[in-house]
């Protein structure tokens, strides 16, 4: 173990690719759905298998347009991709997409068991970056919140990974030093350089398997781990359980709040 890390509190979490396989299961629910739409709708292989892969091109181009309901914009897509031949059955399937996204998305249960663990001896908090919808419509219907002491969506605030103030704000949040935290994820250009830039104990970076493990010198991340099970191996060992007035009590960080703290201008301060 990394003297380091030896007096770390509290560790923050990457969510997509981190903690769920979104590019995966992403991939596997399109694959699922283009059967479907093969048995189901007697669409014919080759058009179903075209109409997912064009749905997912657009919707990881696009994953939430913020001057559209979320479930609105998505069914937009699916009519695109499913095109006037098919646009009648595009409210259907795209209820049976959602189910099969989450389906695939779930915490696996040694996720859920490292993280429940963890949570005996350290405070867990979420960093994720991406739009407010998407992401909290990941942690209402992934069941989510009961992992965690801090969640914490870019698309709530002015900032984003790697950008130091996200992670600040969640150190201010928790009332810890940036040197007590350590930052868990895949991605060296946010997870890991934010780590570094926010000047966090330790940085841990879970490559992807498309990743090459050479780009890890322009980033330098502290630890390099295969997958996020394997995270207890770095850990110092405690045996004290880890103080909460309340358990599971979760803060969202939102720009509401954020203003509520520091901007005095208005009546209620
Ligand atoms: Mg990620």
């Amino acid at each position: 173990m990394d003297s380091k890390i030896a007096n770390i509190s509290v560790i923050f979490f990457d969510l997509d690719n981190t903690l769920i396989t979104t590019r995966k299961a992403d991939k596997l629910a399109c694959n699922k759905l283009s059967e479907i739409l093969w048995e189901k709708y007697e669409v014919q292989v080759e058009t179903s298998i075209a109409i997912c892969s064009k749905y997912l091109k657009a919707f990881r181009k696009c994953p939430d347009n913020p001057s559209v309901e979320l479930h609105a914009w998505r069914r937009k897509l699916w009519m695109q991709a499913l095109g006037d031949e098919y646009t009648a059955i595009a409210g259907e399937v795209y209820l049976k997409w959602l189910q099969l996204r989450y389906h695939y998305l779930a915490l696996t249960p040694d996720v859920q068991m490292l993280l429940k663990k963890l949570r005996l001896h350290f405070r867990l908090g979420l960093i994720t970056n991406g739009p407010s919808c998407a992401q909290w419509e990941k942690v209402e219907r992934l069941n989510l919140k009961g992992y965690f002491d801090l969640i914490v969506v870019s698309g709530d605030l002015p900032w984003e990974k790697p950008q130091h103030e996200i992670f600040h704000e969640a150190c201010r949040y928790l009332g810890v030093e940036p040197g007590e935290c350590l930052m868990v994820g895949d991605k060296l250009e946010t997870d890991i350089l934010g780590g570094k830039q926010a000047n966090l104990a330790g940085t841990v970076w879970i490559p992807l398997v498309t990743d090459s493990p050479e780009r890890a010198a322009d980033f330098h991340p502290d630890f390099i781990i295969s997958k996020v099970t394997d995270l207890p191996g770095l850990l110092p060992q405690r045996t004290a359980p880890v103080f909460r007035q309340q358990k599971n009590v979760v803060f969202r960080l939102s720009r509401d709040q954020l203003l509520d703290d520091d901007d005095c201008s208005n009546n209620s301060c």
